[in-house]
């Protein structure tokens, strides 16, 4: 029996980023000597993929076995997350002067935004880590992606979420069964509760005491463009930034498809894209320092990415910096006008993390940073659904009519009415 786990585990070792210290994959979180975050490692050297292995694949996350840390495949918690659709963003692309723009819709994951890939991963760990319930604190899409994943696993979920979440997130957690644990507090208040709950319970807390394993499910999001794009990486990904764990595992991601060979050995450039009113990593970086401060207040209808103390904050510098990638911040007012734009153009409705991306992308062009035959991919990683009073004000009040061709008439556009010949 213990062998079989063994032969089975994916992952080789946790590494400590920092020091490189490795150690066997439990649940462990952070290195004990420097308290640095701790990243899974494989055996690439004997893993033989090809791009060939795929085809026959499931179009989910989990064609990516080998590479994702579950050490038995009956553990998998399967909501049949990812694989989600890369857009040639031909309309958007012709409105900004972009040649090869995409976009990498993960409106569509079963709980309508990305967290689903590291939260599948996370739940599954937990499984195999024998935890009696999952945890969460949360403002939104962490929590409805872990409340889903616990149903789906029979595990109970018990969500902390501050007292003053919205009503529609509220709902959607609920219908899945979870136990909605209001904290009279701020989402702080609540967070700091949580971390004692995991220190009395067995219970798993995705992206706290798995955060190893939990991170990895992002980086599927590097996989699927990739082949996507028939093998050929892209130029440039543009990509929200909240803690930074989605990036970093991106970069990881496109790191891993090189080291096995399975794209060639070119550079990705990696932009990181924050709402204005809480972008602690996009200032760093235009400072041109190496850590980043934390912002005491985000203000920003980016709520999913209002993170005031990112965890991968300085880890996403020194990636961006690396792959020649850059920094930007959008407005409010920019974010709410780039939800409009795609949605127009490419028929994909986003929630503010995703307009946060176009109107980035739209910046940096004006600005000429971005040149218009890059290969560009724009992460888009929640759906519009979720937040629906962001746009509520900025879009047309509808068109009342009585139920008659006449009174249809005195409304429509004339350029848009020619008559139907039989
Ligand atoms: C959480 C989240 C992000 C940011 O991910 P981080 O790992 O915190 O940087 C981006 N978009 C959406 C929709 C999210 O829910
Ligand atoms: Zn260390």
């Amino acid at each position: 029996m213990l062998y079989e786990v063994f032969k089975l585990d994916t992952v080789k070792t946790l590494k400590c980023r920092e020091c490189g210290k490795e150690y066997p994959p439990t649940k462990i979180y952070a290195c004990e000597d420097c308290f640095a975050p701790l990243d899974s490692t494989y055996d690439y050297e004997s893993l033989q993929l090809t791009r060939r292995d795929f085809r026959e694949r499931p179009k989910s996350i989990w064609r990516y076995f080998e590479l994702l840390p579950v050490s038995d495949r009956s553990n998998i918690v399967d909501l049949g997350v990812g694989y989600t659709p890369l857009h040639q963003a031909d309309r958007l692309g012709k409105t900004l002067g972009l040649k090869n723009l995409y976009i990498k819709d993960d409106t569509v994951n079963p709980t309508y935004s990305f967290k689903d890939r590291p939260v599948a991963v996370a739940v599954s760990k937990a499984l195999e880590f024998n935890a009696t319930a999952i945890g969460c604190a949360s403002t939104g899409n962490l929590a409805a992606a872990s409340a889903a994943h616990a149903a789906k696993a029979g595990l109970p979920c018990y969500v902390f979420v501050p007292n003053d979440t919205e009503h529609n997130k509220i709902v959607q957690i609920g219908a899945y069964g979870a136990n909605i644990l209001t904290v009279n507090g701020t989402y702080d208040e609540a967070n700091r509760l949580a971390i004692q709950v995991s220190e009395e319970y067995n219970w798993v807390f995705p992206n706290f005491n798995v955060r190893p394993y939990y991170v990895e499910g992002s980086k599927t999001l590097a996989f699927e463009v990739c082949e996507q794009l028939n093998w050929s990486p892209p130029d440039h990904v543009i990509v929200p930034t909240g803690s930074g764990a989605l990036l970093c595992a991106i970069g990881k991601g496109f790191d891993e498809f090189k080291t096995l060979d399975l794209i060639e050995d070119v550079n990705i450039k990696i932009t990181s894209a924050q709402p204005h009113g809480c972008s602690p990593v996009v200032t760093a970086f235009k400072r041109g320092e190496t850590v980043v401060e934390p912002l005491e207040h985000p203000n920003t209808i980016a709520k999913s990415l209002a993170i005031g103390d990112p965890g991968d904050g300085a880890y996403v510098i020194k990636r961006v910096k690396e792959s020649g990638g850059l920094a930007e911040s959008a407005t409010d007012e920019e974010i709410v006008e780039a939800i409009k734009l795609l949605a127009r153009t490419e028929g994909v409705f986003a929630e503010p993390a995703g307009g946060v991306t176009v109107a980035v992308l739209k910046k940096l062009i004006e600005n000429g940073h971005i040149s218009c035959d890059e290969t560009i991919v724009c992460y888009v990683t929640g759906n519009g659904l979720k937040t629906p009073q962001a746009i509520l004000n900025r879009i047309p009040r509808p068109i009342e009519i009585e139920p008659s061709l006449d009174s249809l008439k005195t409304v429509l556009k004339p350029k848009e009415v020619t008559v139907w010949s039989r």
